[in-house]
C-alpha cells in the first residue's frame, strides 16, 4: 500500500504513553499509526511489520467485504468474516430443498465452492491527501445547496480522474472532519467471491435476536469465502476459470489464543460515529428519529415474524429483511437506554456551554466563533418543523422495495440523460451496472404480501402527518379511495412485482415513464418531487453545517490544547485494547471469555438455542482438541474486549500482541451500542468468536483439517 500523505489530523497529537488498564477512545486513522507508541501499549512486534506505508505489512491483509470487514488467512485467497456478513450469500443459495441455514455448508473442493453473488473484495492500493482540491470547489458566498454540490462534483472529477490513471481500480475520497479533510483512496476491487465454508445457522446465529448485542454470548459467527481474479491475475466478473487471488499479504493464527488481560488490537472499517456532533443532534436522534425507527420496525417485525406461517420458502426469503429490521431495532433501544441512563445529550450540553463561556472569556477567539453553537442549534431547531412526515418520506422507498425501485428506476432514466459528472453519483457510468444488478437481484427475495402490508404502513405513516406537504402526493393520488381500496389497487393491477418490467424500464426514457399506467409507477413519478426536495434540503443543511462544523472542531481543539481523531467514516482504522470483563450493573461482573461448556448448558432444544446433538455429544466426550484454554480448562467461544468499534467492524480480525490472528470481531455489549455517539471505559465493550472455538469447530466438528492446514494450522496445534 502507498501513501501520500503525513496525517488527515489538522494538528498534531500529542502522544500520551499509555501503560495502564485504563481503556482508550480511538480508532485510528492509517495516517496516525506511525505516530502512536505501540509498543508502550502492548505491542510486541514491529510496527512497520504492522503498517508499512511504503510497503507490505499485515495490514494489506485486512480487506471490506461489501461494508464488513475482513481478511485474508492464507496465501490463496482464503477470507474470514462473519456469519451475518456472508448471510446473503448463504441464504441466496438455500432453498426448502437444500437448506444450508439447516446443513450449513462445506466445499469439499475448489470447484465445489458457491458463487456470493453481490460480494466485492476491497483492497486499499494507495491514499492521499485532496483537501485542498475538494475546498478550493467551494465559496462561501455560495448557497449552502451549492456548496455542497460543488464539492461532491469536485469529488467526482477527482475520482474519474483517479480511476483514469489506474486502469481497472476504484478510487472514493472520504471526508475526514466534514468541511474540512478529505482522502482519496484508490482501491483493488474483487468481484468474483465464493462461498468456502458455513457452519449451521444454529451456530452461526447461535441465540439468535434474543441475545445479538448481548453478553454472555455463545455465537460460532463465523464463515470462510475466497476471493478469485481472472486468469491473467486481474479483477473479474465470476468465471469457473477464474484463479484464487493471491493477496500480498495474509494473517497468521495463533491457534493457543489469548486470556484476560492480555493485548489485542482491531484492525477495521468501522461505519460511523457521531462523536463529534452536537447536543442538537443527538437531542433529535434521542427524542425523535430513534423512536420513530424503533417503533416503525417493531410493528414491521411482529408482521413479518408471522407471515411464512410455516412456509419455509417465505420463511427463506423474508429472512434477511427480517435480520436487518432485528438488528437496527435492538441496536437502537440499546443506544436509547444508554443514552437515557447516563444522560448523555445533557452532558454534551454541559460541554457547549463550558465552550462557548471560553471563547466569550477570549477577545481574540470571538469574532470567528462566537456565533457558532447557536448557528447550530438554529439549524436543529429548523429541523424539527415536520418531522414525521419528511421521515415517513424518506423511509418510504427504503421499506417499500417495489416503489423504491420503481423511483430509483425513472430516476435513473432522469439522470442518465445528463452528462457523466452531472449525475447522482449512483447513475454514474462507473456504478450504474452494479446498482442494476442490485435491483435485479432484489427481485429474488420479494414476497408480494409482504411488500403490501409494509407499504401499506409506511403510506399510513406519511398520510398520518395530515396536512404536510411531503405527504400532498400520496394524498392527491388516493383521491377519494380508502387506503385499503388503494393498496389494493396498487398491488393488483402493477406488473413491477415481475424482475422482467425492471430490466425493461432500465432501457427506458422519462417520458416512456409518464406515459404509465402501472399505479405503482404513476405513484413513483407522484413522490418524486418530494424525494427531491428532501435530498435538497439535506444538501443544504450539509452545506450549512459542514462550515459550522469545521469552525467548532477548531475552537474545540484550542479549548482542550489537544486534538481528536475524526469519527469513523467507513474508512480503515486501527483500535487497540485489552480482552476484559465489564459491569453493566450493580453488582453484577461479566467475565470476559465464554466457553463450549457454557453453549451447551443455553441449549433449550429449539431456535435459537439449538446446539445441533453432534456438537453436544463431542462436548460430552469431552473431544475439545487441542484448543483448551489453559486457565478455564475448557474451548473458550466468545471473548470480550475494549477495543474502540462500531458497526463495521463486523469481521474484524482481533489479534495479538504479535499481530497473530486469536479472534473475529463480531458485536458489541448492549450497554456499548451508544458509542457511536459517546465512549465509555466503564461499557464500551466488543464481542468476538475465540479464534479457538473457530478451530475446534471446523475440525472436530466439520472434519475441515484440509481448512486448517491452508490457514497453517498444524495436526500438531490441534493435538495440543
Ligand atoms: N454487528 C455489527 C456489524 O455488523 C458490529 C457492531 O455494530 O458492533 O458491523
Amino acid at each position: 500500500m502507498r501513501c501520500f500523505l503525513t496525517s488527515v489530523l489538522i494538528y498534531l497529537w500529542i502522544l500520551t504513553p499509555s501503560a495502564s488498564l485504563q481503556a482508550e477512545e480511538g480508532m485510528w486513522p492509517l495516517s496516525e499509526i506511525h505516530k502512536l507508541d505501540l509498543a508502550s501499549r502492548g505491542l510486541l512486534m514491529n510496527p512497520l511489520e504492522l503498517y508499512n506505508p511504503d510497503g507490505v505489512s499485515l495490514i494489506d491483509g485486512i480487506i471490506n467485504l461489501s461494508g464488513c470487514t475482513a481478511s485474508f488467512i492464507s496465501a490463496d485467497g482464503l477470507i474470514l468474516t462473519n456469519y451475518h456478513c456472508a448471510f446473503r450469500a448463504i441464504q441466496s443459495a438455500t432453498t426448502a430443498e437444500n437448506d444450508l441455514f439447516a446443513k450449513g455448508f462445506m466445499a469439499g473442493s475448489r470447484a465445489e465452492e458457491l458463487p456470493a453473488p453481490g460480494y466485492t473484495v476491497r483492497i486499499i492500493d494507495s491514499y492521499r491527501d485532496v483537501s485542498d482540491e475538494v475546498l478550493s470547489a467551494v465559496r462561501a458566498s455560495m448557497p449552502y445547496a451549492r456548496q455542497t454540490r460543488e464539492k461532491e462534483k469536485r469529488i467526482k472529477a477527482i475520482v474519474k480522474r483517479a480511476e483514469q490513471r489506474h486502469v481497472g481500480k476504484r478510487a472514493s475520497v472520504a471526508e475526514m472532519f466534514p468541511g474540512k479533510t478529505y482522502v482519496l483512496f484508490v482501491y483493488t476491487d474483487l468481484r468474483d467471491v465464493r462461498l468456502v465454508y458455513a457452519p449451521p445457522r444454529s451456530i452461526g446465529e447461535f441465540g439468535g435476536e434474543e441475545d445479538n448485542w448481548m453478553w454472555p454470548r455463545h455465537t460460532g459467527d463465523f464463515t470462510l469465502l475466497r476471493a478469485y481474479t481472472g486468469t491473467d491475475g486481474n479483477p473479474a466478473d465470476m468465471k469457473k476459470e477464474n484463479r484464487p487471488y493471491h493477496p500480498d499479504a495474509f494473517l497468521r493464527v495463533n491457534p493457543r489464543g489469548v486470556s484476560e488481560g492480555d493485548f489485542v488490537f482491531i484492525p477495521g472499517y468501522p461505519g460511523r460515529t457521531y462523536r463529534h456532533r452536537t447536543s442538537w443532534f443527538l437531542e433529535s436522534e434521542e427524542n425523535r428519529r430513534m423512536p420513530w425507527v424503533v417503533s416503525n420496525y417493531e410493528w414491521m417485525i411482529d408482521v413479518l415474524e408471522k407471515m411464512p406461517a410455516g412456509d419455509r420458502d417465505v420463511a427463506i426469503k423474508l429472512a434477511p429483511r427480517l435480520k436487518g429490521l432485528w438488528n437496527v431495532m435492538k441496536n437502537y433501544r440499546g443506544k436509547l437506554k444508554g443514552m437515557r441512563q447516563a444522560g448523555i445529550t445533557a452532558q454534551r450540553r454541559a460541554d457547549e456551554d463550558r465552550l462557548q463561556a471560553f471563547i466569550l472569556s477570549r477577545p481574540d477567539l470571538k469574532p470567528r466563533y462566537e456565533t457558532v453553537l447557536e448557528e447550530i442549534r438554529e439549524l436543529y431547531e429548523e429541523d424539527r418543523r415536520d418531522w414525521q412526515a419528511r421521515l415517513a418520506c424518506s423511509y418510504l422507498p427504503r421499506v417499500s422495495f417495489l416503489l423504491g425501485t420503481a423511483h430509483t428506476l425513472y430516476e435513473a432514466a432522469i439522470e442518465r440523460r445528463k452528462p457523466d459528472l452531472q449525475r447522482k453519483a449512483a447513475y454514474m457510468d462507473r456504478n450504474f451496472s452494479r446498482l442494476s444488478q442490485r435491483i435485479l437481484r432484489g427481485y429474488r427475495d420479494v414476497h408480494l404480501p409482504a411488500e403490501r402490508v409494509l407499504t401499506g404502513h409506511m403510506l399510513a405513516q406519511l398520510l398520518s402527518a395530515a396536512d404536510s406537504a411531503y405527504a400532498a402526493p400520496v394524498r392527491a393520488a388516493l383521491g377519494d379511495m380508502e387506503s385499503a381500496a388503494f393498496l389494493q389497487h396498487l398491488f393488483t393491477e402493477t406488473q413491477m412485482n415481475s424482475r422482467a418490467t425492471a430490466e425493461k424500464w432500465l432501457q427506458a426514457k422519462p417520458e416512456e415513464f409518464r406515459r404509465s399506467q402501472d399505479p405503482v409507477m404513476r405513484l413513483a413519478i407522484a413522490i418524486h418531487p418530494v424525494l427531491q426536495r428532501l435530498e435538497d434540503e439535506d444538501k443544504a443543511r450539509k452545506g450549512r453545517l459542514d462550515a459550522l462544523l469545521a469552525r467548532l472542531v477548531e475552537v474545540k481543539r484550542i479549548f482542550q490544547g489537544r486534538d481528536f481523531i475524526p469519527d469513523a467514516n467507513g474508512t480503515l482504522r486501527l483500535t487497540m485494547g485489552r480482552i476484559r470483563g465489564y459491569s453493566p450493573a450493580d453488582a453484577v461482573e461479566m467475565a470476559p471469555l465464554t466457553t463450549l461448556d457454557g453453549l451447551v448448558e443455553k441449549h433449550r432444544g429449539e431456535s435459537p438455542f439449538m446446539a445441533p446433538e453432534k456438537l453436544r455429544r463431542l462436548v460430552a466426550e469431552g473431544r475439545y482438541g487441542g484448543f483448551v484454554d489453559p486457565v478455564l480448562g475448557k474451548v473458550p467461544v466468545a471473548m470480550l474486549y475494549d477495543c474502540d468499534t462500531t458497526g463495521g467492524n463486523s469481521g474484524s480480525p482481533v489479534l495479538d500482541a504479535r499481530g497473530r490472528l486469536v479472534g473475529l470481531n463480531f458485536d458489541r455489549v448492549f450497554e456499548a451500542t451508544v458509542n457511536d455517539y459517546a465512549w465509555s471505559d466503564r461499557f464500551s465493550r466488543s464481542i468476538g468468536v475465540d479464534i479457538r472455538f473457530i478451530l475446534w469447530f471446523l475440525s472436530e466438528y466439520s472434519g475441515a483439517d484440509h481448512l486448517l492446514r491452508e490457514m497453517g494450522v498444524s495436526v500438531a496445534d490441534k493435538e495440543g
